[in-house]
């Protein structure tokens, strides 16, 4: 390095990034040019601004989730109103790949989280739906702890998931199964109550203290009843709480959902996991969309926090691309 005391200037000088001054691991610029596939958002809720981000920022796909039950009308919920969200989201994404750089897909999903419906009667067009080139998922789905407006029975709810699962099955397609939310990174501080959108969720049907263990280990036992194959399963809005259960009694992906960073965890949380258990059936996913504060960039950005974490470029290049591409089947 050329000795700082031969430089022109006046002013004294910093470290330089550079290995010779003894800046361990430098950050490479490759991060910013590395692709990313969101396998779980809700991209087609929001505004064609926050989607140019998701070009500008790298996006190579993104599934748009069609099951958010934050739509339910002020009335009752008929199976036609969930068609609807299916219907609007697959319509949506042909004009969405028209007019952006990444290729949008959609997964179709009887929600859990939503008022009840007949949902018997959608179980009868499921198939159909699920068949189709635009869809490259079911879900969301999974047992869930609380309702907008009205409580759904966990048997109500097993009924839902299985019945999603077996299609799943049938059409060698992934799943992506909600686990309950946490607004905070405490385990105990659970989503319950009116939310900071004002949205009005009804009394939880699982303790809150648990639910999130709970909800999960029945979602695995309703995979294994379906004969599911575990890869072909997302546990998403993933938490520190689960990991231990998921990496170690299940051959599942364990996805993180970082686009609302304050609710669920930290960059420092996935990347401790990444370390514990590798990056092999680690996913990141951003679940943002148009109803909530939500964070166009988020992808990026948790791609750019991990580096400085110390995760190492090849294992968030796994958990960002290669992962949710293989679980998709994108070519
Ligand atoms: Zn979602």
């Amino acid at each position: 390095m050329v000795d700082p005391n031969q430089y022109p200037t006046q002013r004294p000088m910093g470290a330089f990034r550079n290995d010779d001054v003894g800046v361990e691991n430098p950050p490479s610029s490759s991060i910013t040019r590395l692709p990313w596939i969101d396998i779980h958002q809700h991209g087609h809720t929001m505004s064609w601004g926050d989607r140019e981000r998701f070009d500008l920022s790298g996006a190579e796909a993104a599934v748009f989730v069609a099951a958010a039950a934050h739509y339910a009308p002020y009335r009752p919920m008929h199976p036609e109103d969930v068609r609807f969200l299916w219907d609007d989201a697959i319509r949506r994404s042909h004009a969405i790949g028209r007019s952006h750089f990444f290729d949008p897909y959609v997964a179709i999903g009887i929600h859990t989280t939503g008022p009840k419906v007949d949902y018997e009667d959608l179980f009868d067009v499921l198939p159909e739906y699920a068949a189709l080139d635009e869809v490259v998922a079911l879900g969301e789905t999974g047992i869930s702890m609380t309702q907008y407006s009205e409580p759904m029975a966990i048997e109500d709810q097993k009924a839902v998931v299985r019945e999603q699962m077996r299609v799943a099955d049938d059409q060698d397609l992934p799943i992506l199964v909600h686990t309950p939310s946490v607004t905070k990174a405490e385990p105990d501080e659970w989503l319950t109550g009116k939310t900071e959108e004002g949205h009005d969720l009804a009394d939880p049907v699982l303790d809150p203290a648990t639910a999130k263990l709970e909800a999960t280990r029945m979602d695995v036992e309703l995979m294994d009843e379906v004969g599911l194959a575990d890869e072909q399963v997302v546990l998403d809005h993933a938490h520190p709480s689960m990991a231990e259960f998921v990496m170690e009694e299940t051959g599942c992906y364990l996805a993180f959902s970082i686009g609302q960073w304050i609710r669920t965890t930290t960059v420092a949380d996935v990347a401790g996991v990444i370390e514990e258990y590798g990056p092999e059936r680690v996913i990141i996913d951003t679940d943002v969309a148009g109803m909530y504060q939500t964070q166009p960039f988020a992808m990026k950005r948790a791609m750019l926090d991990l580096v400085r974490a110390g995760v190492g470029e090849e294992e968030v290049r796994q958990v960002v691309y290669e992962n949710p591409k293989g679980v998709l089947g994108l070519g």
